[in-house]
This record gives C-alpha cells, structure tokens and sequence, in this order.
C-alpha cells in the first residue's frame, strides 16, 4: 500500500466493522471465510433465495457442466481431489460449494429468502432495508451479487399462448416429463449446446433455434481414473501446480487471444474451424453452423458432443427466423410450424445488472441508478465514487469472459481487504474511489476495448446497451498486479 498515503501508519487492529455481504454465492461463501479468517466476527450474508450456489443453484438444466477445467474452477485453499471429471457437472460443483460452506462454519452466517431491496448511507453508516424494513445497520457492505443471475426473456408474440410447457434455462421445472416428447429450444449459447447434446437421445424430437452460428472449441470431458484421484490425493502439491500450470496457459493463450494476439486468436479460429469440418459433412448444414464473425467474440462454446446431437435423426437445426409462438409450437417466418410439447428459452442473462434492482444511496444523496443509467462504471470493478464502505466482487469490468471467475474473485476480495484493514486500523472511516481515478481508470479501459475481440461485430451479453463490452480488456498479469495492493492515491479517505 502507498505508504505515504497510509494516514493510519499504526498497523495494530483498532476496531471491528460490522459487515453486510450481499449473495451467497461463489463469492459470498469466500467472503463470509476470509471474514471470518482476517478476525472480523460480526458479519451476516444476506441472500434473496433458499440456498446457497448463486449460479449453481439456479441452473440445473439437463447437461450443465463448467467449461472451465475442474483442477481450476476451485477456491486456492480448497482443492478437491474428488472432481469425477475434467470439466465438472453442474451438481459436483454445488455440493463443493455446499461442503466448503460447512467445512468452514459459515452456514450460520447465512441468511435466505432475504433480498436487500435499498441500501442507504446515512449517519456514517449504511441502513440495509428488505421491502419496507430497516434489518440491519452496518459500516461496511460488500457486494458479491454475481453477473449472470437475472434471465432474459425473449420478446416473441404469442409466447404465452404456448399450449405445453414453457420455461428458462435457468429455472428449469424438472416436474415436466422430457422423455420421448418433443423440445424446443430457442437459443444457441453454452447453455443450449450443453442442453441439446445432453436431451438428444432422450427425446422423441429436438427442434433448436438458432438465431446467429456459434463457433464451437473441442474439448473432451474424460472421467479422472482412481490412479489419477490417488495422486491429487496423496502427492502433496499434485493440485496446486495443476492449478498454477493451467491458469498459466489459459492466460498466455485464450486470455492474449481476446485482447488482441492474433496468433493466438488464429490457433483458437483454426481449431474450432476443423472441428466443424471434421464432424458436419454436409454442405447446407455446415454453411448454416458457419459463424460470419470472430471466434470469441461471443463466449466461445466448450462441446465435443454438439455437432454429433444436432446430426442425430431426431434433432434440428432451425435457422429460418421464429415469427411467433402459438399453442401448438413454433411458427417461423417460411411459414412452417413447429410443433413441440415443451418449450425450453435458454436465452440467456442479463449481465449489467450487477446488484440492481437493489437501489443505493451514498453520499449526498447520489443514486445508484442515476449513476448507471446509461453505462456501470466503477473503479478497478470493486469501488464507486460517492459510496463509501460499499465493495465489489465481480462488478464492471472484471475479467469474466477470460479467466476462471473464482480466482477472479479471490483477488479482488484480497485487494478490497486491504482497504478494510485500513479502516480496522483507524486510517480512514470512510473509503470509496476518488470520482477522477474512476474516470481516469475507465477512460484506461475504453481506449484498451478497441483491441479486442469483443468489438469486432457480434452481438453478445458482453455489450452493454451502448455495444461497450463490461470485460477487462488487459493481461491476466496486469490484473494481478492492479490487485495486488490498492494504491490510495486513487481513493477518497476520510476520518
Ligand atoms: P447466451 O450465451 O447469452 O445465449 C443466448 C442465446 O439465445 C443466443 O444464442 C441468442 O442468440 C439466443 N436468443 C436470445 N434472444 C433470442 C430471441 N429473441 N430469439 C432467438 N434467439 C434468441 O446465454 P447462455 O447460453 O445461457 O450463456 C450465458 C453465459 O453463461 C455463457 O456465455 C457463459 O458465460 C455462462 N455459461 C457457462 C457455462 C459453463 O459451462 N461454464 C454454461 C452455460 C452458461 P444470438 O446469439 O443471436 O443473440
């Protein structure tokens, strides 16, 4: 830390905050522990649903699966020697969750059905409010609300004239039979592709809509051997040099790929490109599975398995626009309805929310919304100008599309207890970024975007409503080193 800056110069622990921490989450769970781990007692984790998992918890579709490797998709100081699978099921990685929660004792810390509808600054505090109550009054709020939480919906006439079952990938109504009936899915994202090749062979149909063709990397998902367990089992070290090796190469080729390394980029183009040559022989539809855009300009989709499922009998590939929806199925615009019995929208998320629609109301009465409403700036992802005390896990601008999120939020969350300790250590009451650091660090990043893939023409849950992408467009080293000490010249302290 700047130590000039360091009005507090005393190192020792003056006081204990009362903290709020908003989701529970991946990023939630690890906040409640590095609380609990840094000494600080009187926190509470308030969540809006039952349970705990944040993204792991809502999607349960048939065939989720991470496309990140399992040896990466972990917190730093829990490997887990049991992941069945290179690429881990959906369910594997809740109940990781699940038994990290319990394992470090933070269960008791959480509190569901309780979404945080307002939170405001007053008195030096911030008063949390759940509806019309005020629940809780604290000095410091960290926000680990996460991205990907808040469905799209598509706006197609007529949906809800639909005579079958209609829902969102992301609240999938494992009450309705699938078997031997026919499925519909609208959408062509990591979602449908893992849905799809996983329904294929138990359906009696499986019609897909695809709006625009999605470059697909090959990736086997081979079970790990009882040999393989052994050895993360009992070689000390086995899993942290896995970890530190892939995170490695995942920043030196698909992390410099998305900013601008072409080289890299053309091995990534390259290789989804013979995977659709090897596998689709037939000329009409590889030309419709043919993107007219950059690998990576949409999340880059993860399946060995997708172009055998939409090749198979009952399965296919619909391109021709939908018109609208009617009781019996689909109508496209040829003309053609397509009948189905279950209606599936894996239509994806909207990504810019971030917290909202929690409102916030800082200082002087600056307003949340105000402050986003045409874009989400935020300082270095994790401060807002104007709200102190308040932090982010996650928020703008963080490198979600390029790296494993866990170890993203992990230094976050280390850099944004720094600036904790200082207010521990009497050094400032109140900490938020200085407005021209924020603007200075964004003016960084939209000059940077122009070198990335993300701004090449797709369209993608990246861009916000003004095509800006909410990605970090800089090397996985630079974010490590921004965050690895907060520089306080970039901050508002105030005592
Ligand atoms: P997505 O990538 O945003 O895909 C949404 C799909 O729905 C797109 O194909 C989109 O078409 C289509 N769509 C949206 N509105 C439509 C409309 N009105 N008519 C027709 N088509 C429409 O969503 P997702 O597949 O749920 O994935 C979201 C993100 O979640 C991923 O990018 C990834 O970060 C994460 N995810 C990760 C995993 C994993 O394995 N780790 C798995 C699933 C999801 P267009 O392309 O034309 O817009």
């Amino acid at each position: 830390m700047n130590a000039q800056a360091d009005p507090g110069a005393a190192n020792k622990i003056k006081r204990s905050p009362r903290v709020a921490v908003i989701g529970a989450g991946m990023s939630g769970i690890l906040t409640a522990i590095k609380l609990k781990e840094a000494g600080i007692a009187d926190f509470t984790v308030y969540e809006k649903a039952g349970a705990l998992g944040g993204t792991w918890r809502d999607n349960t579709y048939p065939g989720l699966c991470c496309d990140v490797p399992s040896h990466m998709y972990r917190y730093s100081f829990e490997p887990n020697a049991e992941w069945s699978h290179r690429f881990s099921p959906g369910a594997e990685i809740r109940a990781y969750f699940d038994g990290v929660a319990k394992k470090y004792d933070v269960e008791r810390r959480l509190r569901f059905n309780t979404e945080i509808t307002r939170a405001r600054r007053r008195d030096g505090n911030w008063h949390l409010e759940c509806g019309d109550e005020t629940i809780d009054v604290v000095d410091i709020i960290i926000s680990a609300a996460g991205v990907l939480h808040h469905p799209v919906y598509p706006d197609i006439e007529g949906l809800d004239d639909f005579a079958g079952e209609v829902f969102h990938s992301a609240r999938w109504d494992h009450d309705v039979p699938l078997e031997n009936r026919r499925i519909g899915i609208i959408g062509t994202g990591s979602t449908a592709v893992q849905i799809t090749a996983d329904l294929v062979d138990k359906v009696s149909h499986l019609s897909l809509f695809q709006r625009t063709a999605q470059w697909i990397f090959p990736q086997e998902n081979p079970a790990f051997s009882e040999q393989e367990k052994d050895v993360f089992r009992n070689v000390p070290g086995a899993m942290d040099d896995l970890l530190a090796s892939m995170t490695r190469l995942f920043a030196d080729t698909f992390g410099e790929a998305v900013i601008g390394d072409e080289e890299q980029m053309a091995r990534i183009e390259e290789t989804c490109r013979a995977n659709l040559d090897d596998n689709v022989h037939d000329a009409e539809l590889k030309a419709r599975l043919t993107p007219d855009y950059k690998a990576a300009c949409k999340r880059l989709i993860v399946s060995d398995s997708f172009y055998e499922a939409i090749q198979k009998p009952n399965a296919e590939l619909i391109t021709d626009p939908i018109a609208r929806v009617e009781a019996g199925g689909v109508r496209t615009t040829d003309g053609r309805l397509h009948e189905m019995d279950v209606l599936v929208l894996a239509t994806g998320f909207d990504g810019h929310s971030f917290m909202r629609p929690m409102d916030l109301t800082g200082n002087d009465g600056r307003e949340l919304q105000d402050e986003w409403a045409e874009a989400t700036p935020a300082h270095r992802s994790v401060s807002l100008p104007g709200f102190p005390n308040f932090f982010m896990l996650v928020g703008p601008n963080s490198p979600i599309g390029n790296f494993s999120l866990i170890d993203i939020s992990e230094k976050q969350l280390a850099y944004i207890m720094q600036l904790i300790d200082l207010w521990r250590r009497g050094g400032a009451d109140e900490i938020s970024a200085k407005q021209d650091a924020m603007e200075a660090f964004n003016g960084t990043l939209k000059a940077a975007m122009k070198g990335t893939v993300w701004v090449t023409g797709c369209q993608s849950w990246y861009l916000d409503k003004n095509g800006n992408p909410a990605m970090w467009p800089f090397s996985y080293d630079k974010f490590c080193n921004d965050m690895s000490t907060p520089n306080l010249d970039e901050y508002d302290l105030v005592s």
